[in-house]
């Protein structure tokens, strides 16, 4: 793993100076000095208090990214893109000589130094997948290999008036180390001088919340899998010292074949850590440790992920977050672990549940034991032999993967 405080640093000293506009072309040129300012986008533990309206599920602003080359950006064209799964693209991959490969391929052999320089021209831009807060996201196809992905456009005046740019850089910085099959690939970023580009790993299901709020809840076996998927994500990125701290089906997006994937690294940095005012995520999953305001004690740890793992478990199963209510009392039942468990959730379900949602993040139930709970061993084989055959068994577990 790369020495952040350094990358973070240098990114630190970047000027962006812009040279191109966007696909709109002008011929302004303007230049963006980093500012080592901390975290913007916190929420007040008094302005909580003091609010009673429940504005729990919003989606907190989470942008991305800094740009360190400075490559020279003509208009893109836009046409229309096939769509190969992801999949398929590997299994061609791997038949094709090394000059032929795809944008995968190269990503992931390429050492960092010859990091490739990457420019909007390169890509045919299909249909827009989403909008963000900060820029939307477009399905994309690299041209040279025809590798599919999902280019995230960032706008960098709007990323400079919500002062998120440490957000951005830090979360390129921790995404762009990453590579797990349940966590959202980003392979490079570029930028022109309105845009920051992102060019990620294409998650042709969309957003998990949407099938989530689509089926009300999931049915054990499918909630059981989807856990297991996400402890092995977390174990992985725990094993790196990543905390991802915003865990929640609005930051998973879905694979080509139902597989869950990690995405929002904004608010992720390398454990432990001893912020202490900040406040992140959706009020609904931060662990009560996060709740607390300034004061010694307040030092966290990966372990944020575990209570939010929980949160999520309960939230598959049951359809809405065991915390839910005004802010104010979703704040009191958070601090005081107090939740119920309908009676249509099976025992085994509940244990879990039960053993991840502990006050003390150290009696959390460790991801490795989660991997081997009953009722992860119980549905989740059930769910996945169900789930190969639906994909015709081009799906393994990761749990089988990672052993
Ligand atoms: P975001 O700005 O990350 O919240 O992305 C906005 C929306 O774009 C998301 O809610 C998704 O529906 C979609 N989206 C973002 N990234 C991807 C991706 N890599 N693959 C597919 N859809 C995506």
């Amino acid at each position: 793993m790369a020495d952040v405080s350094n990358l973070e640093a240098a990114f630190e000293r970047i000027t962006v100076t812009d040279e191109n506009d966007d696909l709109v072309a002008s011929s302004t040129t303007a230049t963006y000095h980093k500012s080592k300012g901390s975290l913007s986008t916190t929420v007040s533990l008094t302005g909580l208090a003091a609010s009673s309206s429940a504005v729990n599920r919003q989606k907190l602003p989470l942008q991305k990214l800094a740009a360190a080359n400075a490559s020279r950006i003509v208009n893109a064209s836009i046409t229309k893109v096939t769509l190969p799964s992801q999949a398929s693209q590997s299994r061609a991959s791997a038949d094709v000589p090394a000059h032929r490969r795809t944008l995968t391929d190269s990503v992931l052999y390429i050492q960092p130094s010859a990091a490739k320089q990457w420019s909007l021209p390169m890509f045919d831009i299909g249909k827009p997948l989403g909008k963000g807060k900060f820029g939307r996201v477009y399905l994309a196809k690299e041209k040279s290999t025809g590798f599919v992905c999902a280019l995230k456009v960032l706008h960098k005046d709007e990323i400079a008036q919500g002062k998120v740019e440490k957000q951005v850089r830090r979360e390129i910085e921790i995404q762009s180390h990453l590579a797990h099959p349940n966590v959202l690939r980003l392979f490079g970023h570029f930028h022109d001088n309105k845009r920051i580009i992102l060019i990620l790993e294409f998650a042709a299901k969309g957003e998990l919340y949407k099938h989530l709020r689509r089926e009300q809840r999931f049915p054990e076996w499918k909630a059981a899998q989807y856990i297991a998927q996400m402890a092995a994500a977390l174990k992985y990125l725990h094993r790196k010292h990543v905390m991802h701290r915003d865990i929640k089906p609005e930051n998973i997006l879905v694979g080509i074949h139902g597989e869950l994937k990690i995405s929002d690294f904004g608010w992720s940095v390398h454990a432990p850590n001893n912020r202490r005012n900040t406040m992140c995520g959706t009020l609904d999953y931060l662990p009560p440790e996060m709740l607390r305001g300034a004061g010694k004690e307040n030092f966290y740890n990966e372990k944020v992920d575990l209570w939010s793992l929980g949160v999520l478990a309960y939230e598959f199963l049951v359809g809405e977050a065991p915390f839910e209510d005004t802010q104010v009392m979703t704040y009191r039942k958070i601090a005081r672990g107090e939740y119920t468990v309908p009676n249509f959730v099976s025992a085994e379900a509940k244990d879990l549940i039960k053993r991840l949602l502990v006050i003390d993040p150290e009696k959390r139930i460790p991801l490795e034991d989660v991997e081997t709970h009953p009722w992860i061993v119980k549905y989740c084989q059930q769910g996945e032999r169900a789930f190969d055959r639906a994909s015709g068994g081009k799906f393994r577990s990761n749990l089988e993967r990672e052993s």
